[in-house]
């Protein structure tokens, strides 16, 4: 797998007022940007041009700035503004500011002002890093600097703002004048610093339809022109150097973003009940709490998966009690969720936790992930526990563990969440009365010995991603093999079916919730299955509603019973798509990929 280990991934929350979801490259837009055209140079000997424009720039900086510092002399006063130009000065003849601006034109190709830029960013980049404010504060004189030297670069025309690629225009915020100055076919989405559902910027976005996230506070601070971002306009939240396990997962959700946008919506709210009167409850799957309304938006009756491991990403210190507690809260609470499925965290493996993992694992989606580590790392682990369970005091709620293996593991969990009740009582905090417990089924030994896992909890819930990968032994994050990754293999069918029937006789529930439970392919395959709850990305859920609303049961049976019968995985897939094409002609075109 290749990706950039150095960048963390880090979300940040605002206020998303344009729906939609964008993966592109950051654009920081400073006012003086309308001044920074952006050409590359087709001709290698235009590179000398662009560098002698660039020393005859500074030249004239310096002869302008050293006429002010005379008047200012000449009219008497403090020492203050001279000596700011004295450093402007040396910021004119900073080496370090000249030769890099030299090596971009260079190396880049690109015209001196947009070298320049790039330089400028640079500093800003080191200079927030800076802990002391004062030192930190010291890049508007760069700016300033910077700014001379483009105004001379430019003759101090106005240039209509244009980036060359689309781009995530990352702003303070933007007037009306900053978004006239802009070649608005190459905006991606909006994110900013200020502003509320009814700034501009909202305004702006929505009507040119592409997302928009403001209020973030300090999104000028923390992102760089030409960050790799992810704007989600729907949830408010921007991701910045998203890791490959959030690019994919957003990837999908894009992708799921645009199928909905059509009539589908119109589903979203209606029962998932089949036309012969088989009903199945539809969960949202979420990684931020912030999603809920999107998810209830997108008609999901609860939340079948909340991925708390991403509680832990964006910070430098670990999540307090407090900190999940706060979470939490938010789920419980929300009258239009019927149910809240809070999944332990599970990091390690292909997860988020750079910064905290305890080491590079060789193997780590076979290493010490979820479960395993947080039975390790007990303290760690309680402190989640506790917010769990006072949060059920607060509303009805799930626990489930990830990974779970065997039975001891689930009996450790259990012990180990009942010893946090018993302290927790002890202490005089309240706890809720009937707390469910559930784990994952995603390791196909558990899969194995549901019937004694079944004893031990409420519910179980199908991770198909995992559970696929194990079962298949394929690494789900390479993209060597993903060619094998096949949920209609006959191996991963026969297992799933055998988990919903063990835990059926057991009179516990069976939900699923990886990836499977959200493709409308399926949809007809798992409601033959019988599984109590599909849990889902939200924004899948009113496509496959529109599935269930179309299919009966009883049909949807016979088509499992048939593919039980076949015996590879081409025999399966053909047949499943068969069948849906022929019953979701519009769904399932001919020539879809
Ligand atoms: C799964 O494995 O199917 C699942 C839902 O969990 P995650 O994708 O978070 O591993
Ligand atoms: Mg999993």
């Amino acid at each position: 797998m290749v990706h950039d280990e150095q960048k963390n991934t880090f979300v940040l929350k605002g206020i998303g007022v344009s729906p939609g979801i964008v993966i592109g490259k950051a654009y920081l837009f400073d006012r003086y940007d309308a001044q920074v055209p952006l050409y590359t140079l087709s001709d290698p000997k235009l590179i000398t041009v662009e560098i002698r424009r660039f020393r005859k720039a500074l030249r004239e900086s310096e002869k302008q700035l050293l006429e002010l510092k005379k008047k200012l002399s000449d009219m008497g006063g403090g020492m203050d503004p001279l000596y700011i130009i004295d450093v402007h000065i040396m910021i004119l003849k900073d080496r370090k500011l000249v030769d890099l601006t030299i090596q971009n034109i260079r190396e880049r190709s690109v015209n001196a002002e947009w070298a320049l830029r790039m330089t400028i960013d640079k500093y800003r980049e080191i200079f927030n890093r800076m802990d002391d404010d004062y030192l930190r504060g010291r890049i508007s004189d760069i700016q300033y600097a910077g700014q001379r030297i483009l105004a001379n670069l430019t003759g101090g025309k106005r240039v209509v703002l244009d980036p060359g690629e689309s781009v995530v225009i990352i702003a303070n915020d933007l007037s009306p004048a900053d978004t006239a100055q802009m070649k608005i076919d190459k905006v991606l989405a909006f994110a900013t610093d200020i502003g509320g559902k009814t700034s501009h910027t909202a305004i702006v976005a929505r009507s040119i339809e592409i997302p928009a996230v403001v209020g973030l506070e300090n999104v000028t601070k923390v992102v760089r022109t030409n960050d790799e971002i992810i704007i989600d306009g729907s949830a408010g939240l921007v991701i910045v150097h998203p890791d490959l396990e959030v690019r994919k997962r957003y990837e999908g959700k894009k992708r799921l973003f645009e199928k909905a946008q059509d009539d589908l919506l119109d589903y979203a709210h209606l029962p998932a009940t089949t036309r012969d009167g088989y009903s199945v409850e539809i969960g949202g799957n979420i990684e931020f709490i912030e999603e809920i309304p999107s998810a209830i938006a997108h008609g999901a009756d609860g939340i079948g998966l909340y991925r708390t491991e991403f509680i832990y990403i964006n910070r430098d210190e670990l999540p307090t009690e407090e900190d999940h507690l706060a979470n939490y809260r938010s789920l419980v609470g929300v009258k239009e969720l019927s149910w809240a499925t809070i999944r332990t965290f599970d990091l390690g493996g292909d997860k988020l936790f750079s910064e905290r993992h305890p080491s590079r694992e060789l193997n780590p989606q076979l290493g010490l992930r979820a479960i395993r580590f947080c039975l390790k790392e007990a303290e760690l682990f309680k402190i989640q526990l506790r917010a769990i369970l006072r949060a059920s005091a607060l509303g009805k709620l799930r626990i489930m563990f990830p990974m779970i293996s065997g039975i001891e593991e689930i009996r450790e969990a259990k012990r180990m969440l009942f010893e946090v009740r018993a302290e927790l009582l002890a202490q005089g905090k309240p706890v809720g009365q009937d707390i469910e417990i559930g784990i994952m089924i995603e390791v196909p030994s558990a899969a194995i010995v549901a019937e004694e896992l079944a004893k031990e909890v409420d519910f179980f819930s199908i991770g198909t991603n995992d559970l696929i990968q194990y079962i298949l032994a394929i690494d789900r994050i390479n993209e060597r093999v993903t060619y094998l990754y096949e949920p209609l293999h006959p191996a991963v069918l026969r297992l799933i079916k055998e988990v919903v029937e063990v835990g059926h006789r057991a009179g516990i529930r069976v939900a699923m919730c990886g990836e499977m439970a959200g493709e409308p392919a399926y949809t007809m395959i798992l409601l033959g299955l019988e599984l109590d709850e599909l849990s889902m990305n939200p924004l899948a859920i009113p496509r496959v509603k529109k599935i269930i609303r179309g299919s009966t049961l009883k049909e949807s049976k016979a088509l499992l019973d048939k593919v039980m019968t076949l015996s590879s995985t081409e025999m399966i897939r053909n047949y499943v798509e068969k069948t849906m094409r022929k019953r979701f002609p519009d769904e399932f075109p001919k020539n879809a990929p």
